[in-house]
């Protein structure tokens, strides 16, 4: 019998919905690249449910119990004596979502004894450290494409929001108002503009395929270079170095995972170099970028906007900058855990449990850790290392 461990986050104020804005989710029968859906023996839940909080349990339980499993599930993840620091130190398996991350730091790790699997239930594993679950033995695995276009389709909502000015338009129609100049004043055509994505994995293509029909230039920056048919389909200019890219962008989308490499990428030096006026989404981790480097270029008006849902620590304390700085498109970290998504993700998880309790092996793209080494879409995506510090300051969160 194995206990697993789920952090999500917490039910909505009014309690679990009764019923959904709509009546069914679109059934896909494969990602953009071919690659399979989540394919567990079954689920127990309809998909379009909410199951990522806590009465939603990612539709876990029944599968669990019936096996002879313990499964506990809290959102209380933060701080001394937290349920999550209780329940973990005889846990087997720990379940976390990046929206609402359980930090697994080497401390916790070190109290974990039993510890064997670490699933992100989700995209981005760098909430754990993963040198120390490398260190340790620990099995780290995610869900990989689950929410890769659920993103895709938030930069490309954020990026006109932003060039549009959309956010200040609508708070004009909620305050009674009609004032057009105000609203106009930084509003612009995102046509012609030179829109490029730091990494083009599943996410950064997927929104260059979304932005080409706005007739933009397209650029992207990633270690291994697109297929030449890709670049010659969508028109794109590669980049060498994210400084060239971000030289001649109007606006930069950050799709990068979260690793030593790419942790503070986008420091003030690196912003300094955008172009003045540019705009910057970042949808992929807060520590990519410099907190405080980012509320300033805001206000000295080097940067016009910047969006996205992703912060650091999470859930953002509420003093931190990014929630009060101007011309942002701030949501709290919601653009992979749409119900569309935590239909995937839930089945997704299931699917590694079953392996894992079947002692089958789990998918190579779902690997990040494996065996002591990166593996899989960690071998390719991540550097080894440890990007939680600081982690603890989520503490300090009261919502
Ligand atoms: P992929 O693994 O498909 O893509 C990641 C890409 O990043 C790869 O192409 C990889 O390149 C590239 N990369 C890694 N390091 C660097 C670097 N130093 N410089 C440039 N490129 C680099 O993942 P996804 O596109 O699905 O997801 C990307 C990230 O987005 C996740 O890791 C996660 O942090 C975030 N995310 C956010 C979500 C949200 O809700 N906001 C939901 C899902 C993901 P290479 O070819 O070299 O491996």
């Amino acid at each position: 019998m194995a206990k697993v461990l789920c952090v999500l986050y917490d039910d909505p104020v009014d309690g679990y919905p009764p019923q959904y804005a709509r009546d069914d989710i679109p059934t896909l029968e494969k990602y953009p690249d071919g690659q399979s859906m989540p394919s567990p023996s079954t689920v127990d839940f309809t998909p379009g449910e909410l199951l990522g909080c806590v009465s939603g349990e990612l539709g876990l339980r029944k599968f669990l119990e019936d096996a002879g499993h313990e499964l506990v599930v809290t959102s209380d993840k933060d701080g001394e004596g937290s349920a999550f620091e209780r329940e973990l130190v005889d846990s087997d398996v720990v379940i976390s979502q990046p929206f609402w991350p359980a930090y697994l730091t080497a401390e916790r790790i070190a109290s974990a004894p039993n510890l064997k699997l670490a699933i992100t239930a989700g995209i981005g594993s760098d909430h754990v450290d993963l040198q120390a679950a490398m260190d340790a033995g620990i099995t780290v695995a995610e869900v990989t494409y689950c929410n890769s276009i659920s993103v895709a389709e938030h930069v490309a909502m954020s990026i006109l929001v932003l060039v549009r000015n959309f956010v200040p338009s609508h708070q004009i129609v909620l305050d009674g108002g009609w004032n057009i100049a105000d609203a106009v004043s930084r509003s612009y055509d995102l046509e012609g503009m030179q829109v490029g994505t730091v990494a083009a994995g599943r996410i950064g293509l997927g929104v260059l395929r979304r932005l080409a029909p706005f007739d933009v230039g397209l650029h992207y920056m990633d270690r291994y270079r697109l297929p030449a048919e890709v670049e010659a389909e969508l028109n794109l200019t590669h980049h060498e170095t994210v400084e060239s890219l971000v030289e001649v962008c109007d606006v930069v989308t950050i799709n990068c995972p979260l690793h030593p490499e790419t942790e503070h990428l986008f420091d003030a030096e690196m912003i300094g170099k955008m172009k003045r006026g540019a705009y910057l989404i970042n949808t992929a981790r807060g520590k990519i970028c410099d907190r405080d480097a980012v509320a300033s270029a805001l206000e000295s008006g080097h940067l016009a906007g910047y969006a996205g849902d992703v912060w650091f620590p999470q859930p953002a304390p509420a003093d931190h900058p990014w929630r009060a700085m101007p011309h942002n498109g701030m949501t709290p970290h919601i653009s992979g855990s749409s119900l569309s998504a935590q239909a995937r993700y839930a089945a997704g998880t299931r699917e590694i449990l079953e392996c894992w309790m079947g002692e089958r092996p789990i998918r190579d793209e779902y690997l990040i850790v494996e065996g002591g080494n990166l593996a899989g879409t960690g071998a390719h995506s991540y550097s080894a290392g440890n990007a939680t510090s600081g982690s603890e300051e989520a503490a300090r969160f009261s919502g």
